[in-house]
């Protein structure tokens, strides 16, 4: 492992029952630089990013994350790491009964036990960075979705995570709502901060990745420099895809 690579993947195989979805992944994440996964629905994406989080099992091959090593044997191994690992989803799944700020601030005081008053200043920062500082008070159901979507980026982010998964977040949003979504996203990637992305905004992985990883059928297919890979994809498949795709 590089020193700079804060994850490295290693002939990673991972099956649902008798199907293999993930064969033979070798990849490594480098620090605070955007490592975006590209490839058309069903390649894989979702789960090699929920293996990366110890949310699903694999069987064959290792993880190395924080110099620690995961394989398919190691027993409650992410328990220590998960906490440093943010992710967010699709869904915001925010909860609805609380008001923003509540929903922001009740990992780090519960679950990290930081001291509130802390804890609400860096929740106020956030909100702010994000566009919603006048919204702390606001429930769920009374945001928009790309504002849902923004809390809960700030709901990873304050939890101070080394390396956060960002798995086509803008997807279930309005047109006119995914720019913003994508304006943060952008903000977060100036170098402080080691992110995975899936996305199917092209323009928008182009400008923020230093990497592409590109999966097709559970396999990868070509790994490049972010502007490398959009400039000359190598493999005729990742030419197709991204014609495809514009
Ligand atoms: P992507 O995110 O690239 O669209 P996924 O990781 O969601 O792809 O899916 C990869 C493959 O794994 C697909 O064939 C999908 O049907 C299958 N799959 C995903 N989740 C499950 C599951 N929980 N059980 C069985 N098969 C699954
Ligand atoms: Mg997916």
């Amino acid at each position: 492992m590089v020193d700079n690579d804060l994850v490295k993947i290693s002939k990673l195989s991972k099956f649902y029952g008798k199907k293999q979805v993930l064969h033979n992944i070798n990849f490594s994440i480098p620090k605070n630089k955007v490592t975006v996964l590209l490839g058309p629905s069903g390649s894989g994406k979702s789960t090699l990013i929920r293996t990366l989080n110890g949310l699903e099992p694999f069987q064959a091959g290792a993880i190395e994350v924080f110099n620690q090593v995961i394989d398919s044997h190691t027993k409650n191994g992410w328990r220590d790491i998960r906490g440093k690992i943010g992710m967010v989803f699709q869904s915001y799944d925010l909860f609805p009964n609380m008001s923003v700020i509540k929903n922001v601030t009740l990992g780090p005081v519960k679950v990290q036990k930081r001291k509130v008053s802390e804890v609400l200043t860096a929740a106020r920062a956030l909100l702010k960075e994000v566009g919603l500082a006048e919204y702390e008070n606001a429930y769920p159901r009374n945001l928009s979705g790309g504002q849902k979507q923004r809390v809960a980026i700030v709901r990873a982010l304050i939890l101070r995570p080394s390396l956060i998964l960002f798995d086509e977040i803008t997807a279930s949003l309005d047109p006119e709502m995914v720019r913003g979504v994508l304006e943060i996203l952008k903000k977060l990637a100036d170098g402080k901060l080691t992110m995975v992305v899936v996305t199917h905004e092209m323009n928008f992985a182009q400008q923020i990745a230093d990497q592409v990883v590109f999966l097709e059928e559970g396999k990868i297919v070509e790994i490049g420099g972010g502007q490398d890979f959009f400039d000359q994809p190598k493999t005729l498949r990742a030419q197709q895809f991204l014609e495809s795709m514009s």
